[in-house]
C-alpha cells in the first residue's frame, strides 16, 4: 500500500515539485501515472523509493512510514519494491539468467531457491529460450521483459514501472503492459508512469494525472481492451 498525506517537495533550488499531494494506492491496484514533463512524476517515484524525503507530509509504503525510516532500514523497504526503468539497466556482461539471478545472490538467497525461481520468472515473461543470451542479443522488447523478470524475482509487493515502454516499439509496448496486467492479476500492485496516451486509452483503469505538482485527476476510466 502506498499512501501520501499532504506531501510536498520543495527542492533546494526553490522549485515546488509536489504540492500537498494526497494519494492512496491499495494492495492489488494497477494505476497509471501520467502528466507532462516537469509535472512531478519522477519526484513521486523517488519519494516512494526513499531516494529523496518529503519536505512536509507523510509517505507510507508497504507498512513503512518513510519519514521515520532510518537510512539503515531503506534496503528493507526497497526489497518490497521492484523497479522497471525506461532504459532497462541490464548488466551487459551477464546473460539473461545471470542478470536475474544476481538480484537474489545480492540478498543471499539459497542457491536451490535461485535455481528454481529464476527459470520460473523467465518463463513468466516468455523468454525461456533466451536464458543464455546476452542483452545485446535481444530486441528492446525482450530486454524490457528481462528487466520485468528481474523486478519480479524477489516477489515484491509493488512494481514501479517508470516509462517502461519509452524505448521500445509501439507494438511491443502493448505486450509489456499486458505482462504487467497479468502480474497485477496475480496480486502485485503496479504503478506505471507513462506519457503514452494511446496505451492509457487502450487499457483504461485508474489514471492519476499530475499537473505542476498537483493531482488534477484521479479516476478509473474504461479502456478499449477487451
Ligand atoms: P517529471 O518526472 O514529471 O518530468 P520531475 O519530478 O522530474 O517531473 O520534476 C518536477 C519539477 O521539479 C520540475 O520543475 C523539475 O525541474 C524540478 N526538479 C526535479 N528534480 C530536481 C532537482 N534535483 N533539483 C531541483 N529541481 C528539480
Amino acid at each position: 500500500m502506498v499512501e501520501f498525506k499532504d506531501v510536498s517537495v520543495t527542492y533546494s533550488s526553490g522549485v515546488d515539485a509536489l504540492n500537498k499531494v494526497n494519494l492512496k494506492i491499495n494492495d492489488g491496484d494497477f494505476a497509471f501515472i501520467v502528466g507532462s514533463s516537469g509535472a512531478g512524476k519522477s519526484t513521486l517515484i523517488k519519494l516512494i523509493l526513499k531516494e529523496i524525503d518529503a519536505t512536509s507530509g507523510v509517505v507510507t509504503v508497504n507498512g513503512f512510514n518513510l519519514s521515520k525510516l532510518r537510512r539503515g532500514k531503506v534496503p528493507k523497504l526497497r526489497r518490497t519494491i521492484g523497479v522497471v526503468f525506461q532504459d532497462f539497466r541490464l548488466i551487459p556482461t551477464m546473460t539473461v539468467y545471470e542478470n536475474i539471478a544476481f538480484v537474489l545472490r545480492v540478498i543471499d538467497a539459497p542457491a536451490k531457491y535461485i535455481r528454481s525461481r529464476v527459470p520460473y520468472v523467465i518463463s513468466l515473461v516468455g523468454l525461456t529460450d533466451k536464458s543464455k543470451a546476452y542483452p545485446t542479443e535481444l530486441s528492446g522488447g525482450e530486454q524490457q521483459r528481462v528487466a520485468l523478470a528481474r523486478a519480479l524475482v524477489n516477489d515484491p509487493k509493488l512494481i514501479i514501472a517508470d516509462e517502461p515502454t519509452g524505448n521500445i516499439d509501439p507494438a511491443l509496448s502493448y505486450e509489456i503492459v499486458e505482462l504487467l496486467k497479468g502480474i497485477n492479476e496475480c496480486g502485485t500492485t503496479i504503478l506505471m508512469v507513462t506519457h503514452e496516451h494511446d496505451i492509457v486509452r487502450h487499457f483504461g483503469g485508474r489514471i492519476i494525472n499530475l499537473n505542476k505538482g498537483v493531482i488534477s485527476f484521479d479516476e478509473v476510466v474504461g479502456g478499449k481492451a477487451k
